[in-house]
């Protein structure tokens, strides 16, 4: 008989941003990667066992003429591996099922068991037993085991000195396999880059994107053959990676001799991406990321897409956030997945089966937490139906370019941004009086100011009446809010910007 397997690390993300630290990250993000792609593989190959893949935390395996027991044998073995690596800071979930019957079903009878025994396996925190000890520096949150001396001393638990000393490593090239997401990404541009070593070399305010694929799982139910998922899955996981690099590429500056980057990648795989660029380059590094990534997956699947009937090519969803790199690192990763949540449901609004791109940011002026829908709410009334937005947030990516393209010739027309700033100040009264102030702020502009503004809020659409576009929103809070943080040249769809 044989045996399906389905693997996952459903604390991923828990253990890689568990502590704000680049170095911990990196670490984290680098044992995962090797784990996943390297030693799981490698362990389950002892038996005779196809691999139909393995990215991004998660894996999908076959065991030939094998019982489920011998099976289970192997996973609690591969289980065992991921505790030992990560000082069991990382858990590897699996589920093995008989192979019997069509592929598809017995692939979503395998995630249904993983999902229910996930469901069963609630972690105990040990630390709250444990009263009047020392807690680890790094994540404050477990007693520590050890002063690491490395550059400069600090007390950590055995799970962060794990992954600081994974990152030394990787860094001081100790480590005789060459793993993790930087090696591949000198790879990519084929010489090395020196990157920086915490959140404040990035810039002095940060941008941290969060992307994922759309519409990813519905796309993998229609899958019915092991060859097929196999194809996607690797061509998904090669077109997220391809797209950050050559996004990034754009920031990393000297020659090849001495090359630099003002960005990190903290975790990336599978549908998955996570970076920090500065500020002023977020939007135009998520906006190329997803372009091309429309092109890659174009380039790679587009056949595979259109004979299964899902399209031409795949998408992602980004939320951005924004703030000072003192931002409490663990409500800036909660902003931008609250932003990346709300991204997906514009694309879902737009088209259900195939969402497009969408893009949701956010600039949090304070420390505390951001609560996005709060925050919006902090604008001026919805109107007395609830028909005006006084946001356009979230953006698609063909809106991004307007916006762009609104501020450049408002920048070029050296409109004054005291009258852009009034006029933002009007949202925040009734979509009436904001209407009205307006037009009084554009009526009393000087000749060309008033030509300059007309032109811009047409290209958005938002002249009908000023500020406002038919549909009851405007791009006026992001035009202020983000007028420093977009891009000098105007984003274009051909990716020459
Ligand atoms: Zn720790």
């Amino acid at each position: 008989m044989d045996v399906l397997a389905v693997v996952d690390t459903p604390s991923i993300k828990k253990y890689v941003f568990e502590t704000p630290h680049l170095v911990d990250i990196e670490g984290a993000s680098a044992l995962l990667d090797r784990l996943n792609r390297i030693e799981l593989p490698k362990l389950l190959a002892e038996t005779d066992v196809q691999t139909v893949y393995a990215n991004g935390g998660s894996g999908q395996f076959i065991f030939r003429d094998s019982t489920i027991a011998e099976a289970e044998e192997m996973l609690r073995r591969a289980e065992g591996l991921y505790s030992e690596a990560t000082n069991g800071g990382a858990a590897l979930a699996w589920a093995a099922v008989p192979y019997e019957g069509s592929y598809n079903a017995v692939v979503q009878a395998a995630f249904a068991k993983l999902r229910a025994k996930r469901d069963l396996s609630a972690p105990l925190s040990a630390e709250s037993f444990l009263p009047l000890v020392k807690l680890c520096e790094a994540c404050h949150s477990r007693p520590v085991s050890q002063l690491y001396r490395i550059p400069e001393s600090i007390w950590l638990c055995s799970i962060c000195a794990t992954k600081r000393r994974t990152a030394h490593a990787i860094r001081h090239g100790h480590d005789d396999t060459r793993f993790g997401l930087w090696y591949q990404f000198e790879d990519f541009l084929g010489y090395k880059v020196s990157r920086p070593q915490k959140l404040p070399d990035i810039a002095d305010r940060i941008a941290l994107i969060y992307a994922d694929g759309n519409a990813m799982g519905r796309r993998i139910r229609q899958i019915t053959t092991p060859e097929d998922y196999r194809t996607f899955s690797e061509a998904v996981d090669k077109a997220v990676r391809e797209a950050c690099y050559t996004a990034l590429e754009d920031l990393v500056t000297g020659n090849e001799r001495s090359a630099e980057i003002s960005a990190s990648i903290l975790l990336l795989g599978g549908d998955d991406l996570v970076v920090v660029v500065p500020a002023d380059k977020g939007l135009q590094i998520a906006y190329k990321i997803g372009r091309t990534y429309e092109e890659l997956t174009h380039e790679y699947l587009g056949d595979f897409l259109k004979r299964n009937g899902m399209g031409t090519k795949l998408t992602l969803s980004f939320g951005v956030a924004i703030s000072r790199h003192s931002h409490p690192f663990e409500y800036l990763i909660d902003a931008a997945q609250q932003l990346l949540a709300s991204a997906k449901v514009r694309g879902t609004n737009i088209n259900p089966d195939d969402p497009p791109s969408c893009i949701d940011f956010h600039l949090a002026q304070t420390t505390s937490h951001v609560d996005i829908e709060c925050a919006r709410s902090h604008y001026g009334h919805l109107g007395t139906e609830g028909h005006y937005k006084p946001t356009r947030r979230p953006y698609t990516l063909e809106d991004l370019e307007i916006l762009t393209r609104v501020a450049a010739h408002l920048k070029n027309e050296n409109y004054p941004t005291s009258q852009l700033n009034a006029l933002y100040e009007s949202l925040f009264s009734t979509p009436a009086q904001a209407e009205m102030i307006a037009r009084e702020i554009w009526a009393r502009n000087k000749d060309k100011a008033r030509k300059a503004l007309r032109t811009a809020m047409e290209m958005a659409n938002c002249f009908s009446p000023l500020p406002w576009s038919p549909e009851g929103d405007t791009i006026l809070s992001e035009l202020v809010e983000f007028y420093d943080l977009l891009p000098e040249r105007p984003l274009r769809g051909d990716n020459s910007a």
